[in-house]
């Protein structure tokens, strides 16, 4: 009948029952502090819209053409002909979407291909992609450490890394950001019998500075752990063929899994782990974020298959990538900022940021200047710190560079960070 068909609907503002709680008061603290902040006259750092993006580099915002050092767009893949040409033939060969899972009627030929594509790129006997980076954490991790298992992890891990320990539950040890010792002492107390994973990041995306994977990943397996790396921030970019900090430091052989995304350097969006493990092929059965959600869509994976199979011959661009790291770092500190990181140690640069506040005026400073950085806060950021993190892009131009640093001289000095 009607009465049943219909779904109900409360009143619009319901009146609070006797003793009822309303769930959302917890986040008053959060309200009040973002109208704090809004009432001040300033743009909200988190609610930026580009009117038109025209290059991996530049995009309008405001109305004003914009330098983009806000992404995670390192190798500038988004606006590659042979991407975007592949993506529409895609698009026009399959259709939309898959609107299915990928262990149903959601694999294609071209989500096959950029698994191939992955194995090549990594030179592993198995890749899956998901849907996101942040399923393949999801997923890959809550699957193989179960309850009894344990996981040892750098406590600056991200949050999909934190949310597949908690979906997996197992016993979760984390140590202090990249300290060898904590990471050793820590292993050494757990069960020698226990089942045992060891989790890194090639590149901390917050600070962006770089694992001692050469000495952690001895230690994990020297005491009997297994070992999943995210290299989010460093595919494409580091390491000798683009494959990671692993790779770079001559380690690669020995992690089990490395986990990664295609939103960053390859330019699109999904996720993805490689292995050499021999069953790792048993996670398609039995990966919940796997299965039980549809595939990307055709266009989404042809893309990451052209992006991901240039980036095996993009030595140039890593040269000059790593050029605008080194430049900006330099020339940042020459101004006076606090950076993350004394020497540059990926594509990503963190200007510390004296307070939400400073940091805040000082990220709509730079906009109306016409430049855009992410503003990082806690919870995101270690340490309760605001930073504005700037992530460079192997399309930046030098000028562009040295218009960046003007920027921030001018801004930093209205605001008085410098
Ligand atoms: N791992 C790390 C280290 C990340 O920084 C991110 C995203 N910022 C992810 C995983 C998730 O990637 P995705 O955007 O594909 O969900």
């Amino acid at each position: 009948t009607e009465a049943i068909s219909q779904p109900h609907r409360p009143d619009p503002v319901p009146a609070p029952l006797k003793g009822e709680r309303d769930l959302f008061t917890k986040f008053d603290p959060l309200i009040q502090q973002r109208r704090e902040l809004l009432e001040s006259g300033l743009a909200d750092p988190f609610a930026m819209v580009m009117e038109k993006v025209l290059s991996p580099v530049t995009a309008i915002c405001n109305g004003r053409e914009t330098i983009l050092l806000g992404t995670y767009n390192y190798m500038g893949m988004t606006f590659d002909p042979d991407v975007i040409a592949a993506g529409k033939t895609a698009l026009e060969d399959f259709g939309s979407g898959t609107t299915g899972s990928r262990v149903l009627n959601g694999t294609y030929a071209v989500h096959r291909d950029v698994e191939e594509a992955l194995r090549e790129f990594y030179g592993m006997d198995h890749a899956m992609v998901f849907s996101t980076g942040y399923q393949a954490n999801l997923g890959i991790i809550s699957t193989i450490a179960g309850k009894g298992d344990y996981i040892v992890l750098d406590i600056d891990s991200h949050a999909s890394i934190w949310d597949g320990c908690a979906l997996g539950q197992a016993e979760v040890v984390p140590f202090k950001h990249n300290d060898i010792e904590a990471m050793e002492k820590r292993l050494k107390r757990i069960p020698a019998e226990a089942g045992k994973l060891v989790i890194l990041e090639g590149v901390y995306s917050m600070l962006g500075d770089v694992a001692p994977l050469q000495e952690m990943v001895k230690v994990a397996k020297a005491n009997g752990a297994m070992v999943l790396v995210d290299e989010a921030h460093s595919m494409g970019f580091i390491g000798p063929n683009g494959r990671g900090v692993a790779e770079d430091v001559g380690v690669i052989d020995d992690v089990d899994f490395i986990v990664g995304t295609f939103s960053k350097s390859v330019g699109t969006v999904g996720g993805f782990c490689v292995s050499n493990h021999p069953k790792f092929d048993i996670m398609r059965l039995v990966c919940r974020p796997y299965v039980f959600t549809a595939s990307l869509p055709p266009s989404v994976v042809a893309t990451a298959a052209t992006s991901i199979r240039k980036l095996m011959h993009a030595a140039d661009k890593r040269a000059h990538l790593w050029a605008n790291s080194r430049r900006l770092h330099a020339g940042l500190q020459e101004l006076g900022f606090q950076l993350g990181t004394k020497t540059p140690q990926s594509a990503i640069i963190a200007v510390l940021m004296p307070d939400l506040e400073r940091g805040a005026a000082m990220w709509n400073a730079l906009l109306r200047e016409g430049l855009y950085v992410n503003l990082a806060r806690p919870p995101a950021t270690p340490a309760n710190v605001t930073l504005l993190r700037c992530s460079l892009c192997a399309e930046h131009t030098q000028e562009q560079v040295s218009d960046i640093l003007e920027m921030f001289e001018k801004a930093g000095k209205a605001v008085g960070i410098i």
